[in-house]
């Protein structure tokens, strides 16, 4: 059994369901690094290359899908996300957990091609939440919340393909329950 390879851990859920700020509080642990995604998505206010995002045109993107770069990749609401190989197979072998936050398509993917991976869906408490968290954070246009909220029921339809369920009532308590997740997934006699 080789205990030492870390394990690959997917946090999905529709946009303002919080998964972004459960991730930062999750990733003050040092047993786990962060997978930084490529996108074709322009950046947001206060976003920074290699921080939040590798921001890529199209024509970049593809030629990464060609070249293999990438684990997996999807297109969501008309942009490209794909996650980098290099590094999540660089820090599994040190023995660090990597958690990707990606949508549904892409984490589904990564389940296929290895099952060890375990996925999480965080849900907000309530969809009148939901939309009043996508509202509030104030970085998108109407146009673009709407997509997204439509998007989000999509997703939620997709809720039955994960392995765990973590609801968003408190920021800490759900970073919490991640934690105990991952342990639990470690202790798992199968996994080798
Ligand atoms: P946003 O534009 O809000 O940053 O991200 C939109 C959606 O794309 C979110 O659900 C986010 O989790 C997802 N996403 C971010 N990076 C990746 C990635 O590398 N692959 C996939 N499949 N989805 C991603």
């Amino acid at each position: 059994m080789n205990n030492n390879k870390g394990i690959i851990v997917i946090i999905s859920g529709p946009s303002g369901s919080g998964k972004g700020t459960i991730v930062k509080e999750i990733i003050k642990h040092d047993r786990y690094a962060l997978s930084i995604s490529v996108t074709t998505r322009s950046p947001r206010v206060g976003e920074k290359e290699g921080i939040h995002y590798f921001f890529k045109s199209r024509q970049e993107f593809e030629e990464m899908i060609h070249r293999g770069d990438l684990i997996e990749w999807a297109e969501f609401c008309e942009n490209y996300y794909g996650t980098p190989r290099s590094y999540v197979e660089k820090m599994q072998s040190e023995g660090k957990d990597v958690i990707l936050e990606i949508e549904v398509q892409g984490a589904l993917k990564v389940k296929e091609l290895n099952p060890e991976a375990v996925l999480i869906f965080i849900v907000p408490p309530s969809l009148t939440e939901l939309k009043n968290r996508l509202i509030g954070r104030g970085t998108e246009k109407e146009e673009i919340i709407e997509k997204r909220l439509k998007r989000a029921l999509e997703e939620l339809d997709m809720i039955n393909k994960y392995d765990y369920l973590v609801v968003n009532d408190s920021i800490h308590e759900a970073a919490n329950k991640i934690h105990t997740i991952v342990e639990a997934e470690h202790m798992k006699a199968t996994r080798n």
